[in-house]
């Protein structure tokens, strides 16, 4: 189904030449977005794409030509070709199309929330133990290789809920304290680069 601009007006089939262009957008008509001449403006206003006159119409609010005031009446019209009922073949395609589309969504996001929000703590925590270990014994070559061993099989270590909560918890500080340096370095520059510019 394809909403379109009501033929009905005799204008409406007037022929687009080559070099005539899209009032919004500019461009020329192409096989899949043809130029509609679907009010009372002439000249270099005169033609439109079906999708750049919708878009138009929905960010202003409106219903009629900005500049010749021509109120628009869509309905919808259907290819000839389209059958009465819908072949469950399309059907079954239809709802694998969205089922999919579904999924990988879910798989994206689940993978954002996986990285951001346990595999960069938890790494970032072994990292940081690593670098400034509690104990003094802790603070060999041989113990700390052994910790940044532990980034290696980290997401094994995860699938497993084989991780200290207490290691999260650390991450989770250390990765906001990185942050909120960063931004607050960034911002200090931005500071003084204004200072100077004046
Ligand atoms: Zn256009
Ligand atoms: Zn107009």
């Amino acid at each position: 189904m394809a909403a379109a601009v009501d033929p009905s007006t005799a204008a409406f089939r007037v022929r687009p030449r080559n070099d005539d262009v899209c009032k919004y957008c500019r461009q020329s008509q192409t096989s899949d977005k043809p130029l509609f001449y679907p009010c009372k403006c002439s000249g270099t206003m005169m033609y439109v794409h079906e999708d750049c006159l919708k878009r138009w119409l929905e960010t202003s609010q409106s219903n009629k030509c900005e500049v010749c005031g021509f109120i628009f009446r869509f309905k919808s019209i259907w290819k000839l070709d389209t059958p009465d009922s819908l072949p469950v073949s399309e059907i079954m395609q239809g709802l694998y199309k969205s089922l999919t589309t579904a999924l990988c969504i879910a798989f994206h996001r689940s993978l954002v929330i996986f990285m951001w929000g346990i595999m960069l703590p938890l790494a970032t925590a072994i990292l940081y133990e690593t670098a400034f270990p509690e104990n003094e014994s802790d603070t060999g070559v041989i113990t700390r290789m052994s910790k940044m061993f532990k980034l290696f099989n980290l997401t094994y270590q995860i699938l497993r809920f084989n991780v200290n909560p207490a290691d999260w918890y650390t991450g989770i500080g250390v990765v906001v304290f990185n942050c909120v340096t960063v931004i607050g370095m960034l911002y200090l520059r931005e500071q003084l680069l204004q200072e100077r510019g004046q």
